[in-house]
């Protein structure tokens, strides 16, 4: 088959990976193989082609936002059959054993293994996953569409709810790319207000046309204080922007997995008054569960930019140039 593989990492400008022949995959005994139908482009693929993340695996293929129909089954996989339209995310595994995964937190589980870091993911033709973490796709989601839910929709879900959104509250978005805009849909759907921060003009538009109340630039003051904010963009630097534009008991999740140092943060303006800063670390089986069946629900849709399999490098290049708005993701098929 032919799959895209991270021989060194490095600048995508430079060519860190390669379209190479790699042998169809074997599915293990409780794992599902998948002929893949779309992948989407996730921000830490790019992080994983750069280096920003350690190697895991040597010639990794790269990839967590797969969508598969279901071409072969392990000996110990029960309620799958070949045909069944899946998805496989970010969180590939944990041990199910440890304190964090007995409590609900297998986010946090320090054994977790993740698709496309630590194992070949859906840059690919064929990919494999775990069946007890594969996802069953409402049948209202196309492949194209249902791909950036897998991880852009579940990781924006789970910020949203790590920010403490009151009903009906006031949320600020900085950046506003394949995560944000579909955090936007479900927070708009339950009511939210919506001031997005973001420095592309596209983006703006994005965020105007799907109904925020304000766009303006990433620096930029929102209209008034806000209840959440969550910071998509990769940029330390604004953690204490955010900060100083949340209202008294105002939340800030920062939603990247990398993120730039943060400066120095001043008590007064910027944490006084009880407002309270957290991170975001991968996702739950439940948040990807809960998520979808909202998006089906609301109709939440991933503005997609398509490219073949075999352009993936580029489109690696134009996330990180930041050359389109919303999602970008490879299809198999075409060329
Ligand atoms: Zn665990
Ligand atoms: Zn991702």
């Amino acid at each position: 088959m032919r799959a895209w593989s991270v021989l060194r990492p490095g600048r995508v400008e430079e060519e860190p990976l390669r379209f190479v022949r790699k042998p169809v995959p074997v599915p293990g005994a409780d794992e599902l193989l998948l002929r893949v139908s779309a992948c989407g482009v996730c921000r830490t693929d790019l992080h994983v082609a750069e280096g920003d993340l350690p190697v895991r695996r040597p010639g990794v293929t790269p990839g967590h936002e797969v969508v598969g129909v279901v071409a072969g089954l392990g000996s110990a996989v029960s309620g799958f059959t070949a045909g069944d339209r899946v998805g496989a995310a970010w969180l590939r595994g944990t041990d199910g054993t440890c304190a964090y995964c007995r409590r609900g937190a297998e986010n946090l589980c320090p054994a977790s293994r993740y698709t496309g870091w630590d194992a070949d993911g859906g840059y690919a033709e064929y990919t494999t996953v775990a069946a007890a973490f594969a996802y069953r796709l409402p049948d209202a989601l196309d492949d194209v569409s249902a791909a950036p839910l897998l991880c852009a929709g579940i990781i924006g879900h789970r910020a949203l709810r790590r920010a403490s959104l009151p009903a009906r509250g006031r949320l600020g978005l900085y950046g506003f790319g394949g995560s944000a805009h579909l955090c936007a849909q479900i927070a708009l759907a339950e009511g939210a207000t919506v001031h997005v921060m973001t420095r592309g003009a596209d983006a703006r538009r994005l965020a105007l046309a799907l109904g925020a109340a304000s766009a303006q630039d990433a620096y930029d003051p929102p209209p008034e204080p806000l209840d959440s904010a969550i910071l998509f963009a990769p940029a330390g630097e604004l953690v204490p922007v955010a900060l100083r534009a949340l209202d008294r008991g105002g939340v800030l999740a920062v939603a990247g997995i990398h993120l730039s140092d943060v400066p120095r943060l001043r008590y007064e303006s910027e944490l006084f008054y009880e407002k309270e800063l957290r991170s975001v670390t991968s996702s739950t089986r439940r948040d990807g569960r809960e998520f979808l069946a909202l998006a089906a629900r609301y109709g939440v849709r991933a503005t997609t930019h398509t490219y073949p399999l075999s352009r993936a490098d580029e489109a690696l290049r134009d996330l990180k140039a930041g050359r389109f708005d919303g999602a970008a993701v490879l299809v198999n098929g075409v060329e």
